[in-house]
């Protein structure tokens, strides 16, 4: 058990990519990091094996979590795309998608709430996608889910701001990680891409933690409920 200096922050999906990077530059900054995943790896705090769509195993990961020190936020970045033309999307397909992608984050944020009471109040990140504002083909379970992302943030913002906890979703654009490794080796998909993203290449996960990492910073306690985006304006350009 370490004497965390800024008190612990829940990182789900802190294993590797993007969720690697937030575990990494919320511990620079001197937070215990408490990393969540199904393999329980996290290089930059103590990992805790845990599926995320399981509320028991949520509930007893925070439980523990706490005694690491006092819980000051949460990030919610856990997530995972599916792609399936619509037409052939089944009802199962569409709700397991919502289940990790949506539901988990409003299930996280409701059991976080207590911790970050009791810690006098605190700042939760959910972890969305520019593709919340898109309609992207063979994407809509993900784009739906994205979306509601976006929704929750908005309002747990807006109903527990009088208990002090404050709630942001980040959305990232193409970040080039496990989750679409593949997919952007791909060289017409790649050179499409290329095309349409201004700054002409693809975001970093490092980038994502270090914005995720820098709101937890003090000095911006004004700021709730929005949505920020970082995706080199691939999500406005015509
Ligand atoms: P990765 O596939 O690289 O990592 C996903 C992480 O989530 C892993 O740590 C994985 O760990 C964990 N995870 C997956 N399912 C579960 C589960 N059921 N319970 C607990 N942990 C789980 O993805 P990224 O880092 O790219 O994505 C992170 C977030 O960013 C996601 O929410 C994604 O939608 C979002 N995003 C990503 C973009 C991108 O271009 N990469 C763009 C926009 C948004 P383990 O397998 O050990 O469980």
């Amino acid at each position: 058990m370490s004497a965390p200096t800024r008190g612990a922050v829940v990182v789900t999906g802190a294993s590797r990519g993007i969720g690697a990077a937030i575990a990494a530059d919320l511990a620079g900054r001197g937070f215990r990091v408490v990393g969540l995943s199904r393999s329980g790896v996290c290089a930059s705090g103590f990992g805790i094996a845990c599926d995320v769509t399981e509320e028991e195993a949520l509930r007893a990961a925070f439980a523990r979590a706490a005694e690491e020190g006092p819980v000051v936020g949460l990030v919610n970045n856990a997530g995972a795309v599916h792609h399936r033309r619509s037409a052939r999307l089944t009802t199962a397909e569409f709700e397991a998608v919502m289940r990790l992608d949506a539901t988990a984050v409003m299930v996280g944020c409701r059991e976080i709430r207590p911790h970050l009471i009791a810690a006098g109040g605190g700042l939760i990140v959910n972890i969305g996608s520019f593709y919340a504002r898109l309609g992207v083909p063979g994407a809509l379970a993900y784009c739906a889910a994205k979306a509601a992302v976006g929704a929750i943030t908005r309002c747990l913002a807006v109903e527990w701001a009088p208990e002090g906890i404050r709630a942001l979703c980040v959305a990232p654009g193409y970040i080039e990680t496990d989750l679409n490794r593949e997919a952007l080796a791909g060289q017409e998909l790649h050179e499409r891409l290329m095309t349409r993203i201004p700054l002409r290449r693809y975001g970093r996960a490092e980038e994502v933690g270090r914005l995720v990492g820098t709101l937890f910073e003090g000095g911006m306690d004004f700021m709730t409920g929005t949505t920020l985006t970082i995706d080199g304006a691939h999500g406005i350009a015509e």
